[in-house]
């Protein structure tokens, strides 16, 4: 039950979040406020501080895989065999212009694991001469739709304004939306025509609309950058080579930048196809380039959790760094060693489906398997369909309690949260000219909950609280 003071602030706190744009699209096309958290998680200096300098680094790690095609095409090719989609991204190659600009705007997502758990050296945490342990658990590196720059920032006004009203604690601050905005237009003005425009590649009903819109808003203040958005159909439709270049209703497409094209869902008609094929085909700035995109494959996150394929592209001291964030991943047929002795990591997940996650290589949530599905799973599935799935150690998060709002309802539910730091990356040929972290996401979820998709209604946006 809510005291009268809290049922007070938290009306307050909807009407300020309608306020600022934090809006999201019901099933039935109303609008609400995007779910948020009043109760900002607390996190250590050393965490946060270790969390955010890495940031750079994992940025630099995918620039360096995307620029590394056989690799990505050694571990990719054999999944694309049972798995259409992803035989279609690397089909895709072929049509590719390559550009030498590259920019990445990525989200590396982490739990903080519970303390007994990262006091005592799990095996996970490869440490290497280095004992030392961390609370870090990385999820998974988002390469592409790295979304909610704009929410997150208004929950962040948010944040504040209700603290300066003392209904709520001091949080960090944090504005990942400027920096986005700033990269984008940095790259429409290299690429050197003044009148040209940015591509939002949009996904035909989109909920998380306002995220967006928030993004081109602050483009056309800015900087009067137009944006124009449009499904990968419509680009199909509307779309043509001029030169080169992308042409959309006579404007020069400078960057293209996905919000969509990581499902196979916007991938439903043949046009769609045409619609990727013609951007491929034109010397924009994706956002990411398709080796970018590929680059942040679950597949590819769990292989890189081998020290010795890590290494080939990082250095020993980052990598070791690196490798005490991971939690444990393997490809099904791996032989692991278990309690039970040596078996195949399949059959060890089958009899212990709460310790582990079963991921197909998807993006955008709901995908994956947990607990009592993972059995199931691996019983339906194919042999030939095997090495398109990864296991994943589940992580278990440090539990918090947590007032969430949603859709005009508050509730107080013991709580995890997903923390996502942003990078922005600029490459030239695999060069990186500047890197850096430019702010975070934080989604607070009840702790029975396994996916963590805000705009599904599952996961409250929150900001960060120095412990
Ligand atoms: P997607 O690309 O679909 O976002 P994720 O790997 O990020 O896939 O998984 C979606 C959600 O599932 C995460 O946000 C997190 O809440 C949960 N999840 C994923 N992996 C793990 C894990 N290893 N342990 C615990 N929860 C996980
Ligand atoms: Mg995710």
């Amino acid at each position: 039950m809510q005291t009268q003071v809290q049922n007070e602030s938290i009306e307050i706190a909807i009407e300020r979040a309608k306020l600022y744009g934090m809006l999201k699209y019901l099933p039935d096309g109303r609008l609400t406020h995007a779910p948020f958290s009043l109760s900002p998680y607390s996190i250590s200096a050393a965490d946060m501080q270790e969390m955010t300098e890495l940031t750079s680094y994992f940025s630099e790690l995918m620039i360096h895989v995307s620029q590394d095609w056989a690799f990505l095409d050694q571990y990719l090719s054999p999944i694309s065999e049972s798995d259409p989609f992803l035989k279609m991204l690397l089909d895709q190659r072929e049509r590719e212009v390559t550009q030498s600009k590259q920019l990445l705007v990525q989200r590396n997502d982490f739990f903080l694991i519970r303390d007994e758990l990262s006091n005592c050296g799990q095996d996970s945490s490869s440490s290497d001469g280095d004992t030392s342990a961390s609370a870090l658990r990385q999820v998974e590196l988002n390469t592409v739709s790295a979304s909610f720059p704009f929410l997150i920032t208004q929950l962040s006004r948010l944040h504040q304004n209700l603290f300066e009203q003392n209904m709520m604690e001091q949080i960090v601050p944090n504005n990942p939306l400027g920096p986005v905005v700033d990269a984008f237009a940095k790259a429409i003005q290299h690429y050197g025509s003044t009148d040209s425009i940015m591509l939002l590649v949009s996904q035909p009903a989109e909920s998380n609309r306002f995220d967006q819109l928030g993004l081109e808003q602050l483009l056309w203040d800015k900087y009067k950058i137009q944006t124009m958005r449009k499904t990968l159909t419509e680009i199909y439709e509307n779309g043509s080579l001029r030169e080169g270049h992308l042409i959309l209703a006579g404007k020069l497409v400078a960057l293209t930048y996905y919000r969509a094209g990581y499902t196979p869902d916007d991938f439903r008609t043949s046009e769609a196809l045409k619609g990727r094929q013609l951007i491929e085909a034109s010397s924009t700035i994706q956002v990411p380039d398709l080796p970018m995109q590929l680059a942040g494959m679950k597949k590819i996150q769990q292989v890189l959790t081998r020290p010795e394929i890590l290494s080939a592209f990082v250095s020993k001291e980052i990598s070791q760094r690196f490798l005490k964030t991971f939690a444990a991943m393997h490809s099904l047929d791996e032989i692991i060693e278990t309690p039970d002795g040596e078996l195949r990591a399949s059959a060890w997940a089958a009899k212990n489906p709460d310790k582990y996650v079963l991921k197909p290589q998807r993006e955008g949530g709901g995908n994956n398997y947990f607990g009592r599905d993972i059995p199931i799973k691996l019983s339906d599935m194919q042999p030939e369909e095997q090495v398109a799935y990864v296991l994943m150690e589940k992580i278990e998060a440090e539990t918090h309690p947590a007032i969430l709002v949603v859709n005009g309802n508050a509730e107080t539910l013991t709580s995890v949260s997903e923390i996502g730091r942003y990078g922005i990356c600029f490459a030239d040929n695999g060069v990186v000219e500047s890197n850096e972290d430019v702010g975070y996401l934080v989604r607070t979820k009840a702790e029975n909950v396994n996916e963590g998709g805000v705009c599904a209604g599952f996961a409250c946006l929150n900001s960060l609280t120095k412990a």
